[in-house]
């Protein structure tokens, strides 16, 4: 078995606290030395599953990366280099929390090879990130990305959310002609989707949650794209905006359907046509780990039919949509001819477009009704 793949996310588990909204597998309260049994435990996993995979892209996501010591995160990644060739131009990401962010944390890291960072910051309105439960400021993150720049970091994202409890279109607008204003050559902007099991859920089902009116949430949705696009961002995937050039290459790989290594606790890797799922719990982990024991909690084969469906699902988050060339190339099968009702359907709804190469998901009808309409390929 070839387990190669160009791309690697590495799942580091832990928070300071845990957001109300948040069903990541992510956890709050382990104290120092599970941390650092933990970086053991990943770097004896990444020690295995190294061998013979040339990495384009590296992404350290959570949880909460820079929940660890800088040295922590610095020996991880010393041990993927160990392991498997890096490319000199790999795109070596990771996702920070603004309020871990000084600027000697960020030097190390930026020393260590990192060289796109990730701050999750929400918004900038400081009532709003009590009310979502974050620790940092609106200041802070500002500081943050001061720091990140003076530490060497070009290129920069932010993650932003719409549709919070309280929020307003205004509220919105005003968190993004900020985060804009700095400069930032690429966002993430992501809808809140309140997920079954988390206390948001819990709070909207005692009526406690005043989330914004539907109209309100997609006229944010709109306003992401016309702000962005008039600071010269453009929409790449439905919810990711950058300038030419700083397009995130890790997250274009989960698009495109290819494989990529998973490992961490509860990562998701994709090898071989096989998805698997890691042990979840950061202690069971760990001692699976530690032990030499099996870390795969689940695997799933996926048929031709399933790759098919995933590959047309996935790749019509992006903008430019799905190449029919390279998917006939890779499945021997027109997509066009092997979904033709489904997508006469959606055209005529106004989902999808049709063009001489592509299919992909119209603007902005489709891309806000995404999942209705991905949902037909699965
Ligand atoms: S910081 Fe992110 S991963 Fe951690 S609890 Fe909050 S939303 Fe979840």
């Amino acid at each position: 078995m070839s387990r190669s793949a160009s791309a690697l996310y590495l799942h580091i588990p832990f928070c300071s606290r845990k957001c109300g909204y948040c069903d990541f597998n992510a956890y709050s309260g382990y104290k120092d030395g599970t941390k650092a049994r933990y970086v053991e435990a990943l770097c004896r996993e990444i020690a295995a599953a190294g061998e013979g995979s040339a990495l384009q892209t590296i992404f350290f996501g959570g949880g909460t990366p820079t929940n660890l010591e800088a040295p922590a995160l610095v020996q991880i990644l010393s041990t993927v280099k160990s392991h498997f060739t890096v490319a000199s131009d790999a795109e070596i990401s990771l996702e920070a929390n603004p309020s871990d962010a000084d600027l000697p944390y960020l030097e190390t890291l930026r020393a260590a090879g990192f060289n796109r960072i990730s701050f999750g910051v929400q918004t900038f309105n400081d009532s709003l990130l009590k009310l979502i439960d974050r620790e940092h400021s609106g200041e802070a993150a500002r500081q943050a990305i001061v720091h990140a720049r003076a530490a060497g970091f070009e290129n920069l994202s932010l993650d932003l959310m719409f549709g919070l409890p309280r929020q307003t279109v205004s509220d919105f607008e005003r968190t993004l002609e900020t985060a804009l204003t700095l400069d930032i050559p690429h966002l993430s902007i992501y809808g809140l989707i309140v997920e079954e099991g988390t206390p948001f859920f819990a709070r909207r089902e005692r009526g406690k949650l005043p989330l914004p009116e539907e109209s309100a949430e997609a006229a944010m949705f709109s306003r992401a794209l016309e702000k962005t696009q008039a600071a010269g961002l453009a929409r790449y995937e439905i919810s990711n905006y950058a300038r030419p050039g700083f397009a995130c290459r890790h997250n274009r790989v989960y698009w495109r359907n290819e494989p990529y290594f998973g490992l961490g606790a509860g990562a998701t890797g994709y090898l071989d046509g096989v998805r698997r799922v890691n042990i979840r719990r950061p202690s069971a982990y760990i001692d699976a780990a530690l032990a030499g024991r099996e870390l795969a909690l689940e695997t799933e084969t996926l048929s031709a039919e399933e790759t098919m469906g995933e590959t047309m699902m996935l790749g019509l988050r992006l903008v430019e949509g799905v190449s029919l060339n390279d998917f006939a190339a890779r499945f021997g099968v027109r997509a066009e001819q092997h979904w033709a009702p489904t997508i006469a359907e959606l055209v005529a709804q106004g989902l999808l477009e049709h063009t001489p190469t592509h299919l992909r998901l119209t603007e902005p009808k489709g891309l806000f009704l995404a999942s209705e309409a991905m949902a037909k390929f699965i």
